[in-house]
């Protein structure tokens, strides 16, 4: 921790790369954690997979289900989050007061808008698996708030399709077997080279191309920190590693 707080504090230009572990203290579980949703029912893997979505009209229906009864929804920030606001709104020492912020791009893989639910300035966050709060069209790719296509859900359309051109709705998020969003890769990818330390916060770092932005942050010379309860295949690779609660460290870590 010690090692990880002075790494932390003598960094300028900080990217903060978030999984799903920083949400579980928000009453949203992780995927791959101990009480993950594919540790208990490995089965569900299934219908994160596009295949599978958009070949099985059952597949979506259950997916409309559990969608709507996420705890994402109703779930509030937690301590870890509100941890990198303040990181946020830390000047580098030698800046002028509000000059620039130490962070410089928050990373996520998360989809559930907490880190803009806490504060987090949108224009800083890369969400890198996209958003559950905005539906899209496979084919014609018009987005709309989820509420509106959830309503329809309530009321009978238990898989609901584009009212503009028949085709097959999807929540915004990136599943597996589809590409992410160039543009935000692209970013992510730029600020992880320009970076003096990366914080990996609450992944497993198993995802790829998400994980990858390690090894950009370290070949280009930044220390990387990692905090996460459980081992990650980029521990030997870290300046230091903490597995402890984040919402407990990672407040004291921007202190
Ligand atoms: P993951 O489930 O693979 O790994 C989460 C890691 O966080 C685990 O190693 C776990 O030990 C650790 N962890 C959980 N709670 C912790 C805590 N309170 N303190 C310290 N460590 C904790 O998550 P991932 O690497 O983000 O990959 C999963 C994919 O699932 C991502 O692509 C993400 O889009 C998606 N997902 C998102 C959410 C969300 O938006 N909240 C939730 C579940 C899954």
């Amino acid at each position: 921790m010690d090692d990880a707080h002075a790494l932390v504090a003598a960094a300028g230009r900080i990217v903060v790369l978030t999984g799903a572990g920083i949400s579980t203290d928000s009453g949203i579980p992780d995927f791959r954690g101990p009480q993950g949703v594919w540790t208990k029912d490995p089965a569900a893997q299934r219908s994160s997979d596009i295949r599978h979505y958009v070949a099985d009209p059952e597949v979506r229906r259950q997916v409309w289900r559990t969608r709507m009864a996420s705890p994402a929804w109703t779930a509030q920030p937690n301590p870890g989050h509100l941890a990198i606001v303040d990181l946020e709104r830390q000047s580098p020492s030698g800046s002028r007061s509000g000059e620039h912020s130490r962070l410089h791009t928050l990373v996520t893989q998360n989809i559930d808008g907490l880190h803009q639910r806490a504060g987090s300035d949108p224009a800083l966050v890369v969400e890198l698996h996209g958003t559950m709060r905005q539906i899209q069209c496979l084919s014609c790719g018009e987005r709309s708030a989820a509420e509106t296509v959830y309503e329809r859900v309530r009321a009978g359309d238990d898989d609901p399709s584009c009212l503009s051109c028949g085709g097959i709705l999807k929540s915004a998020t990136v599943s597996f077997g589809q590409q992410l969003v160039a543009a935000d890769l692209e970013r992510a990818w730029q600020a992880a080279a320009a970076c003096n330390l990366l914080l990996a916060v609450g992944s497993s770092l198993t995802v790829s191309p998400a994980n990858a932005l390690v090894d950009v942050a370290a070949a280009a010379g930044a220390p990387v920190v990692i905090v996460n309860a459980e081992p990650t295949p980029y521990d030997d690779l870290a300046a230091a590693v903490v597995r402890r609660p984040i919402s407990e460290v990672l407040p004291a870590l921007v202190r």
